[in-house]
């Protein structure tokens, strides 16, 4: 939780100077409260401890296994948490996907180790930092008119 908070803080402090870690640490919280969210990284998770125990049938073990930079559908999972704040989580996530900063490029290492994967799982911490980010901004800037929906 700390890992994932200071990369929203990172993510957000130029546009809001002074905020503060548990600030981000409450958002990270909102975010993974999300049924879908919790969806998604069950489905990630459980593709990644598969690929490990060579459990998925190919060409889908090598391409999770060997986290295929062409597969994409680790990252398009990742779209489903990043969209629930909009564009500006969707703008973060390239950020972060790109420069693969703090944790993000910690799991992301640790994934390419002989037997491991974390294809989707350096993909899902990154869009949970990245829609937590998103989250903040959105508040900051008050209530959409006649919205009222965002959680
Ligand atoms: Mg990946």
């Amino acid at each position: 939780m700390r890992d994932l908070a200071t990369l929203v803080r990172r993510l957000q402090l130029p546009y809001i100077p002074g905020l503060t870690l548990a600030e981000c640490t409450e958002s990270v919280e909102a975010v993974l409260a999300k049924r879908e969210v919790c969806n998604a990284l069950l489905t990630g998770i459980a593709l990644d401890e598969l690929a490990e125990r060579d459990g998925l049938p190919e060409p889908l073990q090598g391409a999770v296994l060997h986290d295929d930079p062409l597969f994409g559908i680790d990252e398009v999972l990742a779209l489903a948490v990043v969209n629930i704040y909009g564009s500006i989580g969707f703008t973060n996530f390239g950020y972060l996907d790109k420069v693969k900063p703090g944790v993000v490029g910690v799991v992301d290492r640790a994934g390419h180790a002989p037997g491991r994967s974390n294809t989707f799982l350096d993909d899902l911490i990154a869009a949970i930092a990245a829609a937590a980010a998103a989250r903040i901004a959105h508040r900051r800037h008050g209530p959409v008119p006649e919205a009222g929906r965002e959680g």
